[in-house]
């Protein structure tokens, strides 16, 4: 029997291997079985060749090599056999056991993986938990295993688990779901996140299932809390009344409120993703993208008036964009709220124009009131002051001794009566306006001229002698005489006739220095008329 022969019925795996020419000489059927491939198959696959080759050639033998082959653990022992003229290394591999430590490291790491790992047979029963699933039995080991969903779960979440587990227990799928289980130790429902693979035995049936969980109830709740949180903001957005709405960089629209969606009158995914000439046009893009380009070029937040022009009017919105900045500190977004103040523009103009009106109507009543003021001081016919405002006036003038002598000048148009009958009414009074503009060119500015009543006249003359006012008074009448005639040649020899007292000669009062100006008229009268008497 040849070496190779009796290899070859050995029950144990062996490979031969002849170093010289680093060829396979023999694998035997054990160790087929064991590689799951046949001496043919083994050459090809270089990778596990090479290994175990080198090993088998290297100068000393290891004794012992872990090694690695279709995912199988397994170790090799190598062993030399001289024949008289051969050599040849033999190799027994068996699958490898994994050492006590190993196994103890490995069966700690599980326990403290932060997950529920467990397996389960086809009966649904575990034959295996971690220690985070006896925890959360508050069961030992011993105790959990044998044991179904049912009893530590409950008759609701146990019968759940069941219809999760079977389709991975009777069809070998595999399963990743999240579970909604009630937790009696907790007296609470809680959320996890599950994957189930079936497990398979040597002949490939279903022997049960190996699951590992994880605890995503506070995931859950914080997911809760932001979708409620998201409920809520977008409640208010929608419900608060601007138009609110987010840009992005490229100045397309990230978020629109429910409120903006009906001024565009399209729905918020429609809307999404456009930029504002997209969406509005050359003109009124341009409107809107202005001070969307000065919020990303300044990164500051802006307020500014837009205006939104449709066929039937033009909208006005009072809008503050407030730049976004991402964790790098660049913007990278705005948020836009906008209010409509159309009707407080519409407002404003009228508030500005009832403004104009009530200034103009101000202008008016000021117009009005200087004519007022004219009327009720002034003599229409004449434009001289009238006889309200000389007594109104003219009392200080009298009183005040500091103010030096104030003579005073009675004038009469000496029988005016024929006047008017001669020449008409009419033309009696342009020749009363003709004196009047007389008097008033030849007195002073300070001088008072004013109409007393009728045809006569009163010039008060302050700080004026009597000697001085009665020349006056004499060169009026003469220029009256001669200038007449010129203007009205049908009233030429018309005369005017004057008194004239003083202050303080004849008195210290208005009252008693215009009754001696008066009496001194009379005596012009009564002495033929056409010249001037003092008192
Ligand atoms: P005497 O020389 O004595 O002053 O004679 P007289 O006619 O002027 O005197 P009298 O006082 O009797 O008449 C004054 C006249 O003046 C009477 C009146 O019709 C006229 N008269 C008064 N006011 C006006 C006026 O505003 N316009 C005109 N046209 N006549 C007036
Ligand atoms: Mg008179
Ligand atoms: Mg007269």
């Amino acid at each position: 029997m040849t070496i190779t022969d009796l290899f070859s019925q050995l029950s144990e795996a062996y490979l031969l291997i002849d170093p010289d020419t680093q060829t396979l000489i023999l694998l035997n059927p054990a160790a087929s079985v064991i590689l799951k491939t046949t001496g043919e198959d083994f050459t090809k696959t270089e990778c596990w060749k090479h290994e175990i080759i080198r090993s088998a050639t290297s100068e000393t033998l290891p004794e012992i090599q872990a090694v690695a082959f279709q995912n199988q653990h397994l170790t090799a022992r190598y062993s030399e056999i001289n024949d008289a003229n051969q050599r040849y290394i033999a190799v027994n591999i068996t699958p490898a056991i994994p050492s006590e430590e190993a196994l103890h490291n490995f069966f700690n790491i599980v326990d403290h993986l932060g997950a529920y790992v467990y397996c389960k047979d086809n009966q649904y029963q575990y034959t295996y938990a971690n220690q985070q699933v006896c925890e959360l039995f508050e069961r030992e080991r011993e105790e959990v295993i044998g044991g179904t969903d049912n009893d530590f779960f409950g008759e609701e979440t146990g019968s759940e688990l069941q219809k999760i587990d079977s389709p991975v227990i009777e069809a070998g799928h595999t399963v990743e779901t999240e579970e909604l289980n009630f937790v009696p130790q907790f007296n609470e429902y809680r959320h996890y996140l599950s994957v189930k693979k079936p497990l398979i035995n040597e002949t490939g049936e279903i022997t049960g299932l190996f699951g590992i969980s994880t605890d995503i109830t506070e995931q859950k709740r914080v997911q809760q809390q932001l979708h409620t949180s998201e409920k809520q903001l977008s409640t208010i957005l929608d419900n608060v009344g601007a138009y609110i709405f987010i840009k992005d960089k490229a100045r397309r629209f990230q978020y629109i409120n429910r409120m903006t969606e009906q001024l565009f009158q399209r729905k918020s995914d429609e809307i999404v993703g456009m930029d504002n000439f997209d969406l509005l046009g050359p003109e009124q893009g341009e409107e809107f993208d202005r001070t969307d380009r000065q919020v990303f070029n300044t990164g500051k937040r802006v307020n500014c008036i837009e205006t939104f022009a449709t066929p039937e009017k033009t909208f006005y919105y009072w809008t503050v964009k407030i730049p976004m900045f991402n964790e790098e500190g660049e913007i990278d977004s705005y948020i836009g709220i906008s209010t409509d103040i159309t009707e407080q523009k519409k407002l404003e103009h009228q508030v500005r124009e009832s403004n104009d009106q009530l200034q103009a109507t101000i202008e008016e009543i000021n117009i009005l009131k200087d004519k007022l003021q004219q009327q009720a001081t002034h003599d229409p016919l004449t434009g001289l002051f009238n006889r309200r405002f000389l007594e109104e006036h003219v009392e200080l003038s009298f009183t005040d001794p500091s103010r030096g002598p104030t003579s005073l000048l009675m004038v009469d148009v000496d029988h005016f009566k024929r006047v008017n009958d001669e020449l008409g009414h009419k033309a009696g009074d342009e020749v009363l306006q003709f004196l009047a503009t007389l008097m008033r060119e030849e007195c002073r500015s300070n001088d008072l001229v004013c109409r007393y009543g009728g045809e006569e006249f009163i010039i008060l003359l302050p700080n004026t002698p009597l000697e001085t006012a009665f020349q006056k008074a004499e060169w009026i009448r003469i220029q009256y005489e001669l200038k007449v005639a010129a203007a009205f040649p049908r009233a030429k020899g018309s005369s005017i006739s004057i008194g004239v007292a003083t202050s303080p000669e004849h008195g210290n009062s208005f009252e008693t220095v215009y009754q001696a100006a008066d009496k001194a008229l009379y005596m012009a009268k009564e002495q033929g008329r056409n010249r001037s008497i003092v008192a």
